[in-house]
């Protein structure tokens, strides 16, 4: 398996290249492994360093940690979605138990922010949950309802309220919620690989090849050296599949983002100086669209089966017209070329939405799966696979483990076929929404 991040993400580049990268270079035997760095694999690392202080911890990854998508989302970090179907009281139970994961999620990341004082950009600005078409009007309304019962605090707003907040007049309807932060999100997983414990070594530029289980010890193979462990964690989320991870309950999705440059003064006046805000799209397919704190518009319009591991030049290319289109939409006197950087990433979904939080052998754990909302639920579930690990329980766990687990996913091409259709159809839906 070959995985190569491109090196275009505007987040990334907005800051300095890190220095002393050690890679494995020869045979390892450690307490515990964790493969995968980004928001998952730092915060099991660190909760076990704290937990374990005598013993060793290795993380590995494929590339440099957080450089995959914990480097490059698009930094909303949320306390609700939208884009689940809900008919019953059943139905609003296991949305409950969904939002409960979320506020889990960001109480943990503020409990880390805190702690070591981190500067990621963090903004309460509330989210909207905006389209320009009025017959959406029906699906925010149930969609409110739901929000009544669990007691979120929300408005509607049409298209003069959002035209005054956002600098746009493409939308004529938006609900918004209070809860919601905006973030950078390479700010915060870089925090997250300076707060690593003394006992947690980490290796990067160091591919898991394969791995076997014998006599309760796990080998892992690398291309220069074997890590023997007694304990390991999957933390690969996207790459889980690949790793032969649940692979009957999860599949990878490759998304893409772009971002202008900083609007000029004259640029930012014309769209009425608005205050940071993130929109997310009424329809799955639709695009998520943000205004930075520093004035830069990141747009996301694609989400697809892609060979998931790299995207050529010339394809994210392709993407990077369609995110100008989507900005020229809403932003016509706006110049064409303010895009700076355009980028790929690699998320994890499952069918009904639900995540992976599991032992699945004796001393293997595995935590990933967030279909799309991983900021907040990756740093909670790496805490919390952490704690599981060391035999012990918390309300957390509880919670986290009360939610319906992953739904089996049909075989081989079916699922390809059905992915691949079912993404076209939500795009057809959302094709004004793009
Ligand atoms: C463009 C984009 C926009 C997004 N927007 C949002 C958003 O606004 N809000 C939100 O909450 N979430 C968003 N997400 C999703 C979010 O980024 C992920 O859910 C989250 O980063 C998952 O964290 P993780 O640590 O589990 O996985 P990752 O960050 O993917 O980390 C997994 C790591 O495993 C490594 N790895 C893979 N295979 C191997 C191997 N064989 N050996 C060693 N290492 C390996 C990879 O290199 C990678 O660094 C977005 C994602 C993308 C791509």
């Amino acid at each position: 398996m070959k995985l190569k991040n491109d090196k275009n993400c505007g987040w990334i580049n907005d800051l300095p290249k890190r220095t002393n990268i050690k890679t494995i270079l020869k045979n390892e035997i450690c307490d515990f492994l964790v493969v995968g760095a980004g928001y998952t694999g730092l915060s099991a690392a660190r909760k076990l360093g704290q937990i374990h202080p005598n013993q060793k911890i290795i993380l590995v990854d494929a590339q440099l940690a957080g450089e995959g998508a914990s480097g490059r989302n698009s930094g909303y970090l949320v306390d609700t979605t939208l884009n689940d179907g809900f008919t019953s009281n059943k139905d609003l139970e296991n949305y409950k138990r969904k939002t409960d994961i979320y506020e889990l999620g960001i109480n943990a990341l503020k409990r880390f922010i805190k702690e070591y004082q981190v500067d990621c950009e963090w903004n309460e600005t509330g989210k909207y949950f905006a389209s320009s078409r009025m017959e959406d009007k029906k699906i925010l309304k149930n969609f409110s309802e739901i929000l009544s019962k669990l007691g979120f605090k929300y408005e509607i707003l049409n298209n003069t309220e959002l035209t005054k907040r956002l600098g746009t007049s493409f939308y004529n309807i938006a609900l918004f919620t209070k809860g919601g932060i905006l973030l950078h999100p390479c700010k915060l997983v870089r925090a997250m690989i300076d707060a690593l414990p003394s006992n947690v070594q980490l290796f990067e530029n160091s591919p898991l090849i394969k791995w076997s289980n014998n006599n309760n010890i796990i080998s892992c193979y690398f291309e220069n050296g074997i890590v023997k462990t007694q304990k390991i964690i999957f933390a690969t989320n996207g790459f889980l599949k690949s790793l032969g991870i649940k692979s009957n309950y999860n599949f990878p999705l490759t998304l893409t983002a772009s971002m202008t440059r900083s609007l000029t003064d004259q640029e930012f006046n014309s769209i009425g100086k608005p205050k940071e805000w993130g929109v997310l799209p009424v329809r799955p397919m639709g695009a998520t669209i943000r205004m930075t704190n520093d004035r830069r518009i990141l747009i996301r319009n694609t989400a697809e089966v892609y060979n998931p591991f790299q995207m050529s030049q010339s394809e994210l290319n392709k993407r990077t017209i369609k995110q100008r289109i989507g900005i020229k939409k809403r932003f016509p006197h706006l110049p064409d070329d303010i895009i700076q950087s355009s980028w790929s990433g690699i998320v994890s979904r499952s069918r009904n939405s639900s995540q992976i939080f599991e032992k699945i052998d004796k001393n293997i754990f595995v935590a990933g799966c967030y279909n799309g909302s991983g900021i907040g639920v990756g740093t909670l579930f790496g805490e919390q696979i952490a704690i599981k690990m060391s035999n012990d329980n918390t309300k957390e766990i509880e919670i986290i483990e009360a939610r319906k687990k992953p739904n089996l996913l049909p075989p081989k091409p079916f699922l390809n076929l059905g992915v691949k259709a079912r993404l076209m159809y939500e795009r057809f839906r959302a094709k004004s929404e793009i």
